[in-house]
């Protein structure tokens, strides 16, 4: 059950029209964690193109770092415990990034 997840933040996902820049420290996490080749092109596994478009598309004013995070950010972060409809479970614990 996903309610009984330990969580302290529940994060809505929020979108926007085109596009936004992945920040390059995570392309490289991204790299090293083998969801993302040379090229820039994203492989995450179990996404579909059209869920990975939308991802694209989404972020989330971060209760951590205080401010908006790109989606794929909070999809790799450490604190990311499951999406739950338009809704990111966070740890809420502090990192530094
Ligand atoms: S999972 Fe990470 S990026 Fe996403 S809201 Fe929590 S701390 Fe922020």
């Amino acid at each position: 059950m996903v309610d009984e997840l330990e969580h302290k933040y529940e994060v809505e996902v929020k979108g926007r029209e085109g596009r936004q820049k992945i920040p390059d420290n995570v392309k490289d996490i991204l790299k090293e964690g083998g969801m993302m080749d040379e090229k820039g092109k994203l492989k995450l596994k179990g996404v579909s193109p059209k869920m990975l478009k939308r991802m694209k598309q989404e972020y989330v004013e971060c209760p951590v770092f205080k401010e908006e995070i790109h989606f794929i950010q909070c999809f790799v972060c450490p604190n990311f415990q499951s999406r739950v409809m338009g809704n990111v479970l966070c740890k809420g614990d502090t990192l530094k990034d």
